[in-house]
């Protein structure tokens, strides 16, 4: 691997104040090429513009990846990772669906640590903060023919994460657009996923709501995902998320939470849920909680759902109460080295 340092940082005390997600990018990113059926020596290098034309392939067909992660700083100033390897298996899965060359093992997780280790202090130290990490692949031969690229990058940037508060957010339950079908890209991390569910999501804007619930493709019958987060339900003490399928992306969040509240003693039931199933649990008032888990905010409990022409408003359960607040203290605890790790989950 090649590392190329910055000549001045350019990290300043202030960049951790920044309230707007993914623009504040640190010192360094990490580049590899993939040409002529293999993948290049990885380099880091100052993060900054990289030179191509409108022809580039990823433009037209789409050919792009990627995944979202975090590092963490204790208050012993160590780093750490969550489940790298959960991100690189992912990725690779992800890779595969899209006809792209998987990723080595040690070009992603060595290269994935030399990064944070090189740019460590952009770490942010306080509880409930980190550095987000984006690794993403993307289709960079000069062709406009409509096959799979010849040419690839795979690259890493990092981009402080602003502290999530746990703005109230309000969500839609899909009735006419899928962001998933079967059969189809919607298990893997892939950019058209996201370029597609940003229409839907602007029409729930323009109802007053903040994200979409998806629903099953077929007969928007079955609650899938949340915007960009997996989706739990919580129907008097019991916590209920949809099993994962080729529609539904397998969240760490979610995996993470589902050991987590097993081993809390929460009960936990992986099944398919019904919107009727939710709606009725609110008229009779089991509806306790919904919210959505996922690396970027952790939790988010949703203070009102969608569903048709009504808003189901769901009560506001104090942090002790909240399956959603307990969990995400519990895990943001473990990431941050708070509290011990009986997963293995630190890196
Ligand atoms: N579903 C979708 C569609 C997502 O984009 C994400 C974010 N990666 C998630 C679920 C949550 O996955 P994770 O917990 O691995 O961040």
């Amino acid at each position: 691997m090649i590392i190329e340092k910055i000549k001045e940082s350019r990290f300043t005390p202030e960049v951790f104040d920044i309230e707007t997600f993914g623009t504040a990018f640190s010192d360094h990113m990490l580049l590899c090429w993939y040409k002529d059926g293999k993948w290049g020596e990885p380099i880091i290098k100052p993060y900054g513009k990289l030179d191509f034309t409108p022809a580039i392939s990823v433009g037209h067909y789409g050919q792009g990846i990627f995944e979202g992660m975090k590092a963490y700083k204790g208050s012993n100033g160590d780093v750490y990772l969550f489940r790298p390897e959960k991100n690189f298996e992912r990725l690779n899965k992800s890779a595969v669906r899209l006809d792209m060359p998987e990723i080595p093992e040690h070009i992603f997780m060595d290269g994935l640590k030399a990064l944070v280790d090189l740019d460590r202090q952009w770490v942010p130290a306080t509880h409930g903060m980190s550095l987000y990490l984006r690794p993403v692949m993307f289709a960079t031969e000069e062709a406009i023919t409509a096959r799979s690229s010849n040419e690839y990058l795979f690259a890493i940037l990092t981009a402080v994460a602003p502290n999530y508060y746990n703005k109230p957010l309000s969500v839609k339950i899909a009735d006419r657009y899928s962001r998933a079908a079967n059969g189809g890209v919607g298990f893997a991390k892939a950019a058209g996923n996201y370029a597609g569910s940003f229409y839907p999501t602007h029409l729930a804007r323009e109802e007053g709501y903040d994200q979409v619930v998806w629903t099953d493709d077929a007969t928007h019958t079955f609650i899938e995902e949340a915007g960009t987060m997996n989706v739990m339900v919580r129907i008097g003490d019991k916590l209920i998320t949809a099993p994962t399928s080729e529609r539904i992306l397998d969240g760490v969040t979610r995996d993470s939470m589902l050991q987590l509240a097993t081993k809390l003693g929460i009960e936990v039931e992986v099944r398919k849920i019904t919107v009727q199933e939710v709606y009725d649990a609110h008229k009779s008032g089991e509806l306790k909680e919904v919210f959505g888990v996922g690396t970027a905010v952790v939790v988010n409990n949703y203070v009102a759902v969608g569903y048709g022409d009504e808003r189901l408003e769901l009560p506001l359960l104090s942090p002790e109460e909240s399956y959603g607040q307990i969990l995400k203290k519990n895990l943001v605890d473990l990431q941050m080295g708070v509290s011990e790790d009986p997963f293995g989950w630190r890196v």
